[in-house]
C-alpha cells in the first residue's frame, strides 16, 4: 500500500524493516523514580507496533546540560545499569532505539547553564556561563564517553541533538556564538564543537553503532546558519561519522510556528529535501508528518529517506503496523495540538495524549476484556462519550451511544472549522470508525427516555456543555450571538465586532472571522509566505494583512491575554491577532449592550465599544440533563467530560475520563 514507507534500509551493519523513526519527545518521565520501567512500557508498546527505530526523550551528558532542576542524565555506569531495562524490553519486543544525548546549553532551566557565550536566551530567565576551553574539551569527551555507556546499556545507538537551539546549536550560529577562540568565528571553527563529538562518539562506540546525528534544517531565527552553512555542516558531519541525518526545524526561540497546528502537514519537507542532496547517507524528515500517505509522498518525492514520527507514534502506537496492513481508517491521527504532549512537559507532568490517553500511562489504564459482558448506554456523543463508547466495547460490553445531534463529534465539530484546527475532523472519523468496527449501537438525533435507560445496567452522561450567557444588561439585544452561531455558519458577523471572554474559545473564533477566508493553512507555501520564510530559509518581515473585521475582545480579569491558552501554541494565536489589529481590553466591567454596542468601564471611566456583532465567548456550563431517572431506575450512573464540570473543561480531561470510566465497567 505505501511501498516507499515499507521498504527496508541497509545501514551497512544492520538493516531496518521500515522508514519509520519515531521522533525523540520529552516524556517527564525520564527524571522520574519509576521512570526507567515506565518508559520500557512506552517504548515496547511503539515497537511492538511496528516502529523500525526508536529515539529516547533526551539525557545529558554531564551534569550542567541537564534540561530541568531534575537529573535527567546518562553519564554514569548506574545510569547504564538503570536504562538496561529500556533496549531490553524494545529488543523482545522487536524493535531498536537509540538513546538521545542533549546538552541543553543555555536552555537549561537551572542556574548552572553554560554556553559558548554568556548570552541569556530570550525564553530563559538564566543567564549561561561562558564555557572555558577546557570544559569544551570535557564536554566533547562527556558525550563520547555517554556513547560508550549508551553501547554498555544495550541501546542500539545514539542521537546527538544538535538541532532546536540546544548547545551544538549554540556552537554554530553566530547568534549564540560570539568566541575567538578555535570554537568560534569561521564556520570550520564553529562547526568544530558538533564534528569532533561526532568524531570521538564514533571512536568511542566503534564501527557496528549507530549514530544519529539531529540537524537543525532551518534555524528560523536571526544570526542563525544560512541554507549553503547547513549543507556545509551536513556534509562534515557525514565525514566525521554520522550514520543517519535526522533534521529538526527551527530553534526553541524562534518565533515562526513549527510544529503547531498552524503548520501545514509535512510543511517542512523542502528544507529537509536540500540535506539530502548534499550527503550520501540516510535522512530523515520531520515535523507535522501524521499520516501514512504523507509519509509516502515525502518518501516518494525524494524529499528524505525515513520519516520522523513522535507525537503520531503517541496518538498511535500502532501506527507502522496499521499503515502497513493498509488500514488507515484504524489510524488514530496526531491533531497538533500539543496539549497533553508539550504543554505537559512544560508544567512537570508527564506526556500523553488528547485523543489517545493510554499514552503514558501503558502500566496503569490498561483496557481489560470483561469477565461480565454488561448493557451500557452512552449519552453524548462528544469527545468523552465516543473515548468511553469505544473502550467499553472493545472491552465486550454492549453499548449504545445516543447523539441528540445528527452528527457525532461534539465540540470538535466546531473546533474542526478553526484556521490550522482541521485536524479535529480526524479524530471524529476515527472515532466513529471504532465504534463501528466495536459494533457501539449508534442513535442520533435522539436522547433517550428514562423508562429506555432502565434497561441498561449501566448509564454513562457524556452530555456535554452549553455556553454560558452572563446576565449583562441588553444581553437579548439582536446584536448578541454566540460564538456557537458563528462557528455553525448560521451568523455573519458585521464589520466591527466585540468578543467577550478571551479563554481558548475567543481567540479561536477572533482567528476563525480574520482568516478563514485569507489563509489556505494546509499549503506549504502559503504558510512560508504567511510566515516571511524566503525559499532558502532566511526570514523577511511580515507585512500584516487587511483584516476582514475590526476586532475587540474583552475580559473582566487582569491577567495577561491569552494566558489561558497553551504553553506551546498560545504565542502564534497572540502573534496571529496582533498582526491583524485585534484590539484587547482587560479589567472591564460590562455596564450595557444597545444598539450603539457595548458599554463599558475600565479603569474607572466608561467607555463604548461601538459593534455590529458581539460575540459571547464567556465559557461553560455543564449541559442540563434530566436526572429523574436516576431515582427509581436499576443503571449505575456515571457523569463524564463537560457534563460532570465545565470549568477549564477541555477535550484532554473529557477524553481521558471516558477511557477511564470505560475501562472501570
Ligand atoms: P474559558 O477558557 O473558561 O474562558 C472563558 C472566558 O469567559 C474568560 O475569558 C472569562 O474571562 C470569560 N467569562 C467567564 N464568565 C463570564 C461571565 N459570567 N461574564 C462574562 N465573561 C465571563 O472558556 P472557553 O474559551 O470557552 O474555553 C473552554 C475550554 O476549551 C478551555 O478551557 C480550553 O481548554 C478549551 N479550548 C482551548 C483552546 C486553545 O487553547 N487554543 C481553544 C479552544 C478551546 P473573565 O472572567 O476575565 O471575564
Ligand atoms: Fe498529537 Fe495532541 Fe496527542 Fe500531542 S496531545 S500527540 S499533539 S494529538
Amino acid at each position: 500500500m505505501y511501498p516507499h514507507l515499507f521498504r527496508s534500509l541497509d545501514l551497512g551493519f544492520v538493516t531496518l524493516p521500515n522508514r519509520i523513526l519515531m521522533g525523540s519527545m520529552h516524556t517527564g518521565l525520564e527524571a522520574r523514580p519509576d521512570g526507567m520501567a515506565r518508559l520500557a512500557a512506552f517504548y515496547a508498546e511503539r515497537a511492538r507496533g511496528g516502529a523500525a527505530l526508536i529515539v529516547t526523550g533526551g539525557f545529558s551528558p554531564n551534569d550542567v546540560g541537564n534540561l530541568g532542576r531534575h537529573r535527567a542524565q546518562f553519564s554514569t555506569l548506574e545510569d547504564a545499569e538503570n536504562h538496561k531495562i529500556i533496549p531490553r524490553t524494545v529488543h523482545e519486543a522487536g524493535g531498536r532505539i537509540v538513546l538521545q544525548l542533549l546538552h541543553s546549553g543555555r536552555y537549561g532551566f537551572h542556574e548552572r547553564i553554560v554556553a559558548p557565550s554568556a548570552l541569556k536566551s530570550p525564553i530563559n530567565p538564566h543567564t549561561p556561563r561562558e564555557m572555558s576551553a577546557a570544559e569544551i574539551e570535557q564536554t566533547i569527551a562527556d558525550f563520547a564517553a555517554a556513547t560508550r555507556l549508551a553501547r554498555e546499556a544495550g541501546y542500539d545507538g545514539v542521537e546527538l541533538m544538535g538541532s532546536e537551539g540546544y548547545l551544538i546549536t549554540q556552537f554554530l550560529a553566530l547568534r549564540t556564538n560570539r568566541r575567538r577562540d578555535e570554537w568560534g568565528g569561521a564556520l570550520e571553527n564553529r562547526m568544530r564543537f558538533a564534528t569532533e563529538i561526532v568524531r570521538r562518539s564514533r571512536e568511542a562506540a566503534g564501527r557496528d553503532f549507530i549514530i544519529v546525528y539531529r540537524i537543525s534544517a532551518l534555524d528560523l531565527v536571526e544570526g542563525g546558519l544560512a541554507s549553503d552553512e547547513i549543507v556545509l555542516l551536513s556534509r562534515t558531519i557525514e565525514a566525521a561519522g554520522a550514520t543517519i541525518l535526522n533534521t529538526g526545524i527551527g530553534w526553541h526561540e524562534a518565533r515562526i510556528p513549527t510544529i503547531a497546528q498552524a503548520v501545514p502537514r509535512g510543511g517542512f519537507a523542502w528544507a529537509t529535501r536540500r540535506v539530502k542532496q548534499a550527503v550520501g547517507i540516510p535522512v530523515v524528515a520531520s515535523n507535522r508528518i501524521n499520516a501514512p500517505e504523507l509519509a509516502e509522498e515525502i518518501l516518494a518525492r525524494g524529499d528524505a529517506d525515513m520519516v520522523s514520527l513522535a507525537r503520531a507514534m503517541l496518538a498511535d502506537a500502532e501506527f507502522a503496523s496499521k499503515a502497513r496492513e493498509g488500514d488507515r481508517a484504524g489510524i488514530n491521527i496526531c491533531i497538533a495540538c500539543n496539549q497533553a504532549c508539550l504543554d505537559h512537559y512544560f508544567i512537570g507532568q508527564p506526556a500523553s495524549c488528547v485523543v489517545n490517553p493510554r499514552a503514558g500511562r501503558e502500566t496503569k489504564l490498561v483496557f481489560k476484556k470483561t469477565p461480565k459482558r454488561k448493557s451500557v448506554a452512552v449519552i453524548g456523543g462528544g469527545p468523552a462519550g465516543l473515548s468511553c463508547a469505544a473502550v467499553a466495547a472493545e472491552r465486550g460490553h454492549e453499548v449504545t451511544l445516543y447523539e441528540k445531534s445528527r452528527q457525532l463529534g461534539g465540540q470538535f465539530n466546531l473546533a474542526k472549522v478553526i484556521p490550522g484546527k482541521q485536524e479535529f475532523a480526524e479524530s471524529i472519523a476515527y472515532y466513529t470508525e471504532r465504534l463501528r468496527r466495536a459494533s457501539v449501537r449508534v442513535v442520533l438525533e435522539r436522547s433517550p427516555s428514562p423508562q429506555e435507560l432502565g434497561s441498561f445496567n449501566e448509564v454513562v452522561v457524556a452530555t456535554g456543555i452549553d455556553p454560558r450567557r452572563p446576565q449583562i444588561p441588553g444581553i437579548d439585544h439582536r446584536k448578541v450571538v454566540s460564538y456557537v452561531d458563528v462557528l455553525t455558519g448560521r451568523v455573519t458577523p458585521g464589520p466591527e465586532v466585540a468578543i467577550i471572554g478571551m479563554g481558548g474559545i475567543g481567540f479561536d473564533t477572533a482567528l476563525y472571522l480574520l482568516e478563514r477566508e485569507n489563509r489556505a493553512p494546509l499549503d506549504a507555501g502559503a504558510f512560508r509566505a504567511h510566515w516571511g520564510i524566503g525559499a532558502d530559509g532566511t526570514l523577511s518581515e511580515i507585512r500584516p494583512g487587511k483584516p476582514a473585521h475590526r476586532i475587540t475582545m474583552l475580559k473582566r480579569s487582569h491577567t495577561p491575554f491569552g494566558h489561558t491558552l497553551g504553553r506551546t501554541t498560545g504565542w502564534v494565536h497572540r502573534a496571529e491577532l496582533a498582526r491583524n489589529g485585534v484590539r484587547m481590553l482587560k479589567g472591564v466591567e460590562y455596564r450595557k449592550i444597545d444598539d450603539q454596542g457595548i458599554h463599558l468601564n475600565v479603569d474607572g471611566k466608561e467607555l463604548l465599544v461601538a459593534a455590529d456583532t458581539i460575540i459571547l465567548c464567556a465559557g461553560q456550563v455543564p449541559r442540563k440533563w434530566g436526572r429523574t431517572a436516576e431515582n427509581g431506575v436499576r443503571p449505575h450512573f456515571h457523569v463524564i467530560g463537560g457534563a460532570k464540570e465545565a470549568t477549564e473543561l477541555d477535550a484532554k480531561r473529557a477524553m481521558l475520563e471516558g477511557a477511564e470510566v470505560g475501562a472501570m465497567l
